[in-house]
């Protein structure tokens, strides 16, 4: 499993990670808010300290929840049932209190991740490209938790470039999936399509010309 550790304090950060690391775990470390909001794609499991040196733990913890179904464990020295609630009404998995025992930790580690599994198979197919989440069962689209009112084709092609980020799909393969006909006249359907999606994104950034082939999902979205 790939965790990441979110802490300020280095001395904290290095025993937990080689601790971690020895039960075969992955582990990558930051010591900030802002970079746990970057950094946390592809990583199964976030261990979040509250007190951050720039963001609040809470609101680290809102903010990944807003985009991520990534299972999330608050580990704080902040013992209050106030905080515990707080950390579970903003979508912790689970509340941690310093100091802790390591086979706790550990058998809290696996019962998120348990729970997570179950919870992951229940929601398949969801696209979540940092602030952008796209919900092909519900056809719904969030732009930082706003719904965008999108039309049936620009759901669908936007679905398809979604569906591989970072991957080019040359402009007859999009015809093809989402028009079902490559006629030379369609060419400018698309591009129309393409226009009216990153205009309703907000964000050009999101779909990446490839001039003379198609059309790719940015891999990196804008912030
Ligand atoms: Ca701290």
């Amino acid at each position: 499993m790939r965790l990441l550790v979110v802490e300020d304090d280095e001395d904290v950060a290095e025993e937990l990670s080689s601790g971690l690391r020895r039960y075969g775990h992955e582990v990558d470390h930051v010591g900030t808010g802002t970079e746990a909001l970057e950094r946390w794609h592809g990583v199964d499991l976030v261990l979040l300290d509250l007190g951050l040196p720039d963001l609040d733990g809470f609101e680290v913890c809102r903010r990944l929840r807003a985009c991520s179904d990534v299972p999330i464990i608050v580990v704080s020295a902040r013992s209050q049932e106030l905080d515990r609630v707080l950390g579970l009404r903003v979508g912790a998995d689970d509340y941690l209190v310093k100091p802790y025992g390591f086979n706790e930790l550990l058998a809290r580690i696996d019962a998120v991740l348990r729970r997570g599994r179950t919870r992951a198979s229940g929601q398949a197919g969801e696209i979540c490209l940092g602030a952008l989440v796209i919900d092909p069962r519900m056809r719904r689209v969030l732009v930082k938790g706003e719904d965008i009112a999108l039309t049936r084709k620009e759901f669908d092609l936007l679905a398809l470039l979604a569906s591989e980020p970072g991957t080019v799909f040359t402009r007859e393969d999009i015809l093809r999936e989402v028009w079902s006909e490559t006629w030379f006249g369609a060419s400018r359907t698309l591009d129309v399509h393409v226009g009216a999606l990153r205009s309703k994104l907000g964000d050009r950034g999101w779909i990446e010309t490839v001039r003379g082939v198609g059309f790719r999902m940015s891999q990196e979205p804008p912030e």
